[in-house]
Formats: C-alpha cells, sequence, structure tokens
C-alpha cells in the first residue's frame, strides 16, 4: 500500500463535526437529544437574499468569477468592513472572497509563514481548532495563548509580550471569541497593539466573524488603532451575520496579502459560488431587519441560557460579551458527580441526560488553573434552552445523590 502523509496522519479536526455525527446517530436511534453542539444560527438566510440567489441563478450567473471575487461584491464588502471599523481605508482590490471565512485561516499561515523554519504562530487556547491544526500542518510551530476566566476569558497582554519572539510570525485574534463568547475590549486591544508595535515583522489574524454579533458595546477591531491597520488580515463573512454558513462566503482583507490570497484560492478552489456571491451582495446592500432580528433574538436567549446555568448546582458561567456561547464552569458539578473531567461530563451529560454539548479539549489543551468548562452554542430555540439545561440540572442533582 503506498504511504499517507504524515501531515495527512496528523491533521486535526472541528471535533463539533465528530460530536455532532454522534448526536445524529443517537438521533436516528430514537433517542431524544436537545443539541448545543453546532455553530451556526438557527435560521434560515433573510427573504432577500434569498431572491437574489434566485435571482442570480435565473439570470445565468453559472460560471467561475474571478478568484478575488465578483467586483460587485469586493466593493460592496469593502465599503461593509470599513464601515464596520471606523471608516478604514479599505478598498475593493484589498478584499478577497472566499468559501468561507475558514479558508483565509490557512491562506493568512501559508502566506506569512515557511514550512519548518521554525516560524512561530501565536494563538488563543481555547480557540477555534482550525487554527491550530492549520498552523501545524503547514509546518510552522503552534504557540497557544491562554485565556483566563477571570478576565472575562481575554489573554493577559503582559503573556503576550513573554510569547512574542524574534520568530513570530503571526498573531491569531478571534473577538467576538469562539468557544468563550468573550471579547477583547478596546483596552485589551489597545495594550495588545503596543506589544505588537514594538514588534514589526509580526502579521495579525483578526478573526471577526462575530462581528456583528456584540451585545457588549460596539465592536471594535485592532485594525482600527494606529499602525496596525497595514498589517492586519481583518476577516469576516456571511456565515454568522446573515445565517448563511452553508452558502460558504467569507472575505478577508488587507492591502498587501490580497494578491496572493487570490493566487492561493487559484490554487484551490477557483473561486467561491458565483450564486453565493450575488446573494452576499444583497444580504450586505439590502435591508437590515433580518440580522438585526436575529442578534436581537441570540441576546435574549443569551439572557435565559446564562441565567439558567448559573442556578444550575455546580455551575457558574460568565456572561458572554458576544457571538453566541456560552463557556461554564462545570469543576464543581464534576467533582459532586464524580467524574474526572469535562470530556467525561459531557460524555455522560449526552448519553445520560441526552444534552450534547462540547468540552473544553475540543478546543485545545486546558489551561492550567483555570478548570473545566464546556461549550454550549446557543443558537437553539427557548423551549430547547430551558428543556436542556432542566435535564442537565437533573442530571447533576441525581448523580450528586447517588455519588454521596
Ligand atoms: N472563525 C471562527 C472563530 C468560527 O467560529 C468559524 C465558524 N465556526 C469560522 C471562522 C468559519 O466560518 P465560515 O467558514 O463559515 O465563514
Amino acid at each position: 500500500m503506498p504511504a499517507i502523509s504524515r501531515r495527512a496522519q496528523s491533521l486535526g479536526t472541528e471535533n463539533a463535526f465528530v460530536v455532532l455525527a454522534e448526536v445524529n446517530a443517537l438521533a436516528r436511534q430514537g433517542k431524544d437529544i436537545v443539541s448545543f453542539c453546532i455553530g451556526q444560527p438557527d435560521f434560515p438566510a433573510p427573504e432577500n437574499v434569498q431572491e437574489a440567489a434566485i435571482r442570480a441563478i435565473r439570470g445565468g450567473k453559472h460560471g467561475y468569477t474571478p478568484s478575488a471575487g465578483i467586483d460587485e461584491l469586493r466593493t460592496a464588502a469593502a465599503k461593509y468592513l470599513s464601515g464596520m471599523r471606523g471608516g478604514l481605508p479599505i478598498r475593493a482590490e484589498d478584499v478577497v472572497v472566499g468559501a468561507g471565512a475558514k479558508p483565509f485561516i490557512a491562506y493568512a499561515i501559508l502566506s506569512t509563514t515557511d514550512y519548518g523554519a521554525g516560524d512561530e504562530v501565536i494563538y488563543p487556547n481555547p480557540g477555534f481548532p482550525i487554527y491550530e491544526s492549520q498552523i501545524v500542518a503547514n509546518g510552522a510551530k503552534p504557540v497557544p495563548i491562554h485565556l483566563h476566566e477571570a478576565r472575562d476569558f481575554a489573554f493577559d497582554p503582559m503573556e503576550l509580550e513573554r510569547l512574542v519572539t524574534s520568530k513570530t510570525r503571526l498573531l491569531i485574534l478571534n473577538t467576538p471569541h469562539n468557544p468563550t463568547g468573550g471579547m477583547l475590549s478596546k483596552k485589551d486591544l489597545e495594550a495588545i497593539a503596543a506589544v505588537l508595535r514594538k514588534h514589526p515583522n509580526v502579521w495579525i489574524y483578526a478573526d471577526e466573524i462575530y462581528s456583528r454579533l456584540c451585545y457588549a458595546g460596539e465592536f471594535f477591531s485592532i485594525a482600527q488603532l494606529p499602525e496596525l491597520y497595514e498589517r492586519t488580515i481583518i476577516s469576516d463573512g456571511a456565515s454568522k451575520t446573515w445565517a448563511m454558513t452553508g452558502w460558504r462566503i467569507g472575505f478577508t482583507s488587507n492591502p498587501v496579502l490580497a494578491p496572493h490570497f487570490t493566487r492561493w484560492i487559484t490554487n484551490t478552489e477557483s473561486c467561491a459560488s458565483q450564486i453565493s456571491q450575488w446573494a452576499v451582495v444583497e444580504a450586505i446592500n439590502g435591508p437590515q431587519d433580518a440580522a438585526a432580528m436575529m442578534r436581537a433574538s441570540f441576546l435574549e436567549r443569551r439572557d435565559l441560557i446564562v441565567g439558567l446555568l448559573n442556578k444550575v448546582p455546580g455551575v457558574a458561567c460568565r456572561n458572554p460579551g458576544g457571538a453566541f456561547y456560552a463557556w461554564p464552569n462545570v469543576t464543581e458539578a464534576c467533582n459532586r458527580i464524580g467524574v474526572a473531567d469535562s470530556e467525561e461530563f459531557r460524555q455522560r451529560l449526552l448519553h445520560e441526560a441526552g444534552v450534547a454539548v462540547l468540552a473544553d479539549i475540543h478546543f485545545g489543551s486546558r489551561v492550567p488553573g483555570e478548570g473545566q468548562h464546556v461549550r454550549f452554542s446557543y443558537a437553539a430555540s427557548k423551549p430547547a434552552i430551558e428543556q436542556g439545561v432542566t435535564r442537565m440540572a437533573e442530571f447533576i442533582r441525581k448523580n450528586t445523590r447517588k455519588a454521596a
């Protein structure tokens, strides 16, 4: 048998998809599962966006587009990204459209580090698991920076200062954050910027896919701070803002790297779906009522789930400032029911109580001293949230009695 590369064999994954398969298998067996494991809005894409896609199909928009995307979308996205970020001077030619924001994580690493050269990439831990897997697969050195509950899941800029070396090529930031829902405040970003100004060779990948889902004040990007615009790769997209995860449109801007990202796309997917691109032109330029309604709905559900979780014995949940994730600390609950860690807790919660969540180890190695956490994606109906958290509380109560 011919060999499979070490690279392919060591490639990481997004365990949300693995757990989702497990949940679907249980559901097929007739198990009643309340699922909080997948990170996508539970709404259809807005009507006007659907109509625009149908018009594109009927209007014969079936072919390849330029690898960077259609001009109409690059122009719309440039204006949109700029408007959301204090009027940054983003031009259409700085924007590249891809099949989701996700591919740009790889393109950014590929465009700023060399394979096996010892180039380092700093990324948040816990964090979106694709950061680490793409850093490793592309032969760079992963340098996790730990997030802390006491800082509402931001990292300590002093820790960044310690981690940056002459080999650091890229810093990945994600705000609002998956999986914690945490935000980097303007003050945090200013402290990070002060560190980065001392290290002009470090690029920044600002993963801002949840930019429209901020509940604690206005969204603010590190690219808005003095001297950082040119070296910040701003990444955003349609998936979360307009409930378009399956349509696969993301857009990234950087004045220097845009032509390089375009060339990666020519080498991989050629271009994003033309139909989806026309739909996102409408999503950006058309009425924003649906996006506003969804945000308001997520905010209501955040308040509901955080309130309920904090009444569960042995569970403490910070109030997440953005996205649609809650990241409760379940250390005490694990102790009470006598499970070793959050992963055993997750498995038992799924099989014994029919509640599907993800565990902290699905988002990187557990941060020392930070305890055990699980992730709820609260893009679920209010009755599902009530039922799921009630089941979890009963599961803990019942097993506490048993353990005692
Ligand atoms: N970054 C983060 C932090 C995410 O949570 C996600 C989606 N789960 C993505 C990027 C990718 O989004 P998409 O490819 O759908 O645009």
